[in-house]
């Protein structure tokens, strides 16, 4: 087999020309412009189940699932329904409403590690909030964060980050002031002495230490438990919190995402992405205790016009339901397990430079030698290439990735063994070609 024609773009690339008048870079999030990989973005038109179709009519099965939200698929029966009931209602009201509480309940009751929450409209603000509510708490300033690891755009936290800052070369944010930068210690992954030595220099100075659950910003870089566990100890033993960013593995590792994978209790959780089942929703939470500090109640401020939204809040009640359902995760992980793993075993008989480092339903591909990618450094920045190529084969025969070498993939439950079969057979034609065989 040989490369494919490339599909047909002339629809997608009109809409990209007017977007570009309206848009820096024609878009609204910067990985969506297709700046790293081949040709225009194609602009999406309608999604069911694991399908999605483009405006020139190009049907995909879909990896990317709106970057990590959807684990129930595109446009679920279930989802569309309840969200379309609430909305007979109004759309908003700025003012509490039981399906606040309907959500809270369904994720308090079912969750060990938070006792009290506050919802957002993102992960970004869901984050930027821990943040405060860490430093309030404390009394101090300095965060520490990893390199690689992205926790949304707010200032504090876009220095040496993942996502599209890595895709595009340039992992620090222009316009964040130098002053508050020096507030962010930033240290790489997997290291116990850089975290020993950044306690040692910051003395009683770090409000908080934040991480990815699972790093998956910067490529899938799975951290050891023991080493996570180090952090755990050595945050309590210096009275800074462990902030467990959850947005990506939060619901998707498994309900209780990695902290319960790891057993492992952080004073602050945030969540993003499928709390809100394909609509605007973040959260934080934490003990009763440190919750107690955020405004009314005390002295840490923060709020939203459209935070608890009903309609999104409707879309949230409808997909954790389904998540809740015994059994869901653990059909969903072995059916993903299931598809990485042969897509491993074919890279591995022919002896490719590729690995699929995967958890749960996220896999990541990697264009490496390496049994373990365990830092931002430990990736080759030069693979990205081979990915690029990759990216163009599967679009051709019908896969939809995310436009980006460093982000994850996600299966859902909609992807059945018929989709996953056909998307195995094209990665396989595709990883022939990247390796030109
Ligand atoms: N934290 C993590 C771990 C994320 O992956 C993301 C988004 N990909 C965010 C925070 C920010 O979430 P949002 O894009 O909803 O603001």
């Amino acid at each position: 087999t040989g490369s494919k024609p490339d599909i047909s773009r002339t629809k997608s690339a009109e809409l990209y020309e007017k977007s570009k008048t309206y848009f820096p870079g024609g878009v609204n999030s910067p990985v969506r412009a297709f700046k790293s990989v081949y040709g225009t973005p194609l602009f999406i038109e309608k999604g069911d189940g694991c399908y999605i179709w483009d405006a020139d009519g190009n049907q995909f099965i879909d990896f990317c699932g709106s970057w990590g939200p959807l684990i129930l698929g595109h446009n679920h029966p279930k989802i569309r329904e309840k969200v379309t009931e609430v909305m007979q209602n109004g759309m908003s009201f700025g003012a509490p409403t039981a399906l606040e509480n309907e959500l809270a309940e369904l994720i308090i009751k079912n969750n060990r590690f938070v006792e009290k929450i506050r919802f957002t409209s993102s992960g970004t603000e869901a984050v930027m909030s821990a943040i405060r509510l860490a430093r309030g708490f404390t009394g101090r300033d300095k965060i520490l964060k990893f390199e690689g690891c992205y926790h949304g755009h707010s200032d504090s936290l876009l220095v040496k980050a993942g996502s599209g800052l890595v895709t595009f070369g340039e992992t620090s944010s222009a316009g964040v002031p130098k002053s508050f930068a020096e507030e962010t210690i930033v240290i790489p992954l997997n290291d116990k002495t850089a975290i020993e030595q950044a306690f040692t220099q910051f003395k009683d100075q770090i409000a908080a230490v934040i991480i990815e659950g699972i790093p998956a910003n910067n490529g899938l870089i799975i951290q050891d438990e023991e080493y996570i566990k180090f952090l755990r100890k050595i945050c309590t033993d210096h009275g800074s919190l462990l902030i467990f960013d959850e947005v990506i593995t939060g619901f998707r590792v498994g309900f209780e995402g990695a902290a319960a994978h790891y057993d492992i209790t952080p004073d602050i959780v945030t969540y993003g992405k499928i709390i809100g089942g394909g609509l605007p929703v973040g959260m934080y939470g934490a003990s009763a205790e440190i919750m107690a500090h955020i405004s009314p109640d005390g002295g840490v401020y923060q709020a939203g016009t459209l935070s608890g939204n009903p309609v999104a809040m409707a879309a949230g009640i409808a997909t954790l339901t389904e998540l809740n359902k015994s059994g869901f995760y653990k059909d969903l992980n072995a059916k993903a397990q299931e598809f990485v793993a042969s897509i491993q075993r074919f890279a591995t008989a022919r002896n490719y430079k590729f690995k699929v480092f995967t958890i749960g339903s996220i896999f990541w591909f990697a264009f490496t030698d390496k049994d373990k990618i365990q830092s931002a450094d430990d990736i080759d920045a030069g693979s990205m290439e081979k990915f690029k190529i990759m990216h163009r084969e599967l679009l051709n025969r019908g896969i939809y990735l995310g436009p980006s070498g460093y982000e994850v993939g996600f299966v859902s439950s909609a992807h059945t063994k018929i989709e996953l079969e056909k998307a195995k057979r094209a990665i396989f034609e595709a990883l022939d070609l990247v390796f030109k065989k």
